[in-house]
C-alpha cells in the first residue's frame, strides 16, 4: 500500500485530502506544521508528498528542497495563490506537480495515482534492465540516480535524469518530442513539448564534449531524438 505524507496547516483541507486518499486505498499521514512535516518527510518512508506552500515554521519551499536533496519521491505542491505556483516553477525546486487551492479532491487523487504509476514505471524499468548503463564515456547508475561523464560525476535535475535515462535505456529508438513529453512529464498542464528541447539542451551541456556535434543524443531533424550507441 502506498504511503503518503500531507503537510498542510489548514486541518479541514488536510482532513478532506486524507479522507479521499484513504478511500482510494492509500495510507496517509498528516503533519500540520512545517517543522513536523520536514522531520517526518526526512525520517519516514513515503511514496509521495503533498506539500502546502505557506506553513508555520518551515515553509513548503524548504521542505521540497530538502526532500529533493535526498530523495526522488514524487512531490505535489499545493498553494492558495496562482502566483505562488509560477514562483515555485521558476525556482526549479524539483516538485513534480502543482495545484492551486481550491481543487477537487478527486482531481488530487487522480494526480497522486498518475505520479505513483509513473514513478513505479521509471524505477521498475530501471530494475529490470541493467542497474548501470555504460555507453562509451557515459555511466548512469539508474538505481542511485547518479551520472558520470568520463569519470567525472555530473548533477542532473530529476527530469533531466529521467529523460537521459529513458533515452539511454532505449538506444537507437527515435522518439518524437511529444512521446518524450508524455513519457517523462505526464501532466499536459505543466508545460509543452518545448520543455523537452530545453531539457535536451541542458543534458547535452553536461554530457557532450561538443554540443554542436553530439555523440550521445542525436537530433533526427523533423522527427525527434535518438540515443546513439
Ligand atoms: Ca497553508
Amino acid at each position: 500500500m502506498s504511503k503518503i505524507l500531507i503537510v498542510e496547516d489548514e486541518e479541514a483541507i488536510a482532513d478532506l485530502e486524507k479522507d479521499y486518499l484513504e478511500l482510494s486505498g492509500f495510507q496517509v499521514e498528516v503533519a500540520t506544521d512545517g517543522e513536523t512535516g520536514l522531520k517526518r518527510a526526512m525520517e519516514g518512508e513515503f511514496d509521495l508528498y503533498i506539500l502546502d506552500l505557506m506553513l508555520p515554521g518551515v515553509d513548503g519551499f524548504d521542505i521540497c528542497r530538502q526532500i529533493r536533496n535526498e530523495k526522488n519521491t514524487p512531490i505535489i505542491m499545493v498553494s492558495a495563490k496562482k502566483d505562488d505556483i509560477d514562483k515555485i516553477r521558476g525556482l526549479g525546486l524539483g516538485a513534480d506537480d502543482y495545484m492551486t487551492k481550491p481543487f477537487s479532491p478527486s482531481e488530487l487523487v487522480a494526480r497522486v495515482k498518475a505520479h505513483l504509476a509513473r514513478y513505479d514505471r521509471l524505477t521498475g524499468s530501471a530494475m529490470e534492465a541493467n542497474k548501470i548503463i555504460e555507453i562509451r564515456g557515459l555511466k548512469i547508475d539508474t538505481t542511485a540516480r547518479r551520472v558520470w561523464v568520463n569519470g567525472e560525476e555530473k548533477t542532473f535535475t530529476t527530469k533531466e535524469f529521467d529523460l537521459l535515462t529513458f533515452l539511454a535505456s532505449h538506444p537507437n529508438h527515435v522518439y518524437t518530442k511529444e512521446e518524450l513529453f508524455r513519457e517523462i512529464w505526464d501532466m499536459e498542464s505543466i508545460g509543452d513539448i518545448a520543455t523537452v528541447t530545453v531539457h535536451i539542451k541542458k543534458i547535452r551541456e553536461k554530457v557532450e564534449l561538443d554540443t554542436s556535434n553530439p555523440q550521445y543524443i542525436e537530433t533526427i531533424w523533423g522527427v525527434g531524438y535518438r540515443f546513439k550507441v
